[in-house]
């Protein structure tokens, strides 16, 4: 799976947006080490807090079916470059401290990082190992 192929996928899970209320879409695609990705989309609730970003749902999606490693996520969103919330961020952390983050605007216009740049000195699960 190329980064190419991973931005046009988390283009078109961004039309599965839900979000009635921000009417902010945002579309997210995980490659998962085993080679699978994962899709997913922000989905919005009237009371707010249940609200889940799209990053969030395909790890959701990837853990529940039994993925924990993780190679890279494209996000895409309303906004030029719109990047993974703080909450996401520590979520990626908890399974895959070196994977890359796309951040894209459109399909051939993307930015490459790594999870690291996004979340530098950060608490993981190692962090308890010794307690
Ligand atoms: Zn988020």
């Amino acid at each position: 799976m190329d980064i190419n192929e991973l931005v046009k996928k988390a283009i078109e899970a961004k039309k599965l947006s839900y979000a009635p209320y921000s009417k902010f879409k945002v579309g997210s695609a995980l490659l998962g080490k085993s080679g699978k990705v994962y899709t997913g989309c922000n989905i919005e609730y009237a009371s707010y807090s249940p609200t889940i970003c799209a990053e969030r749902t395909a790890i959701s999606k990837a853990v529940s079916e039994g993925e924990r490693e993780f190679e890279a996520i494209a996000v895409c969103g309303d906004s030029e470059y719109s990047y993974p919330c703080g909450v996401c961020r520590q979520v990626m952390r908890e399974f895959s401290k070196d994977m890359k983050v796309i951040v894209v605007k459109s399909e051939n216009e993307y930015k490459e990082h790594t999870l690291e740049e996004l979340l530098p000195y950060s608490f993981g699960p190692e962090d308890l190992q010794n307690v």
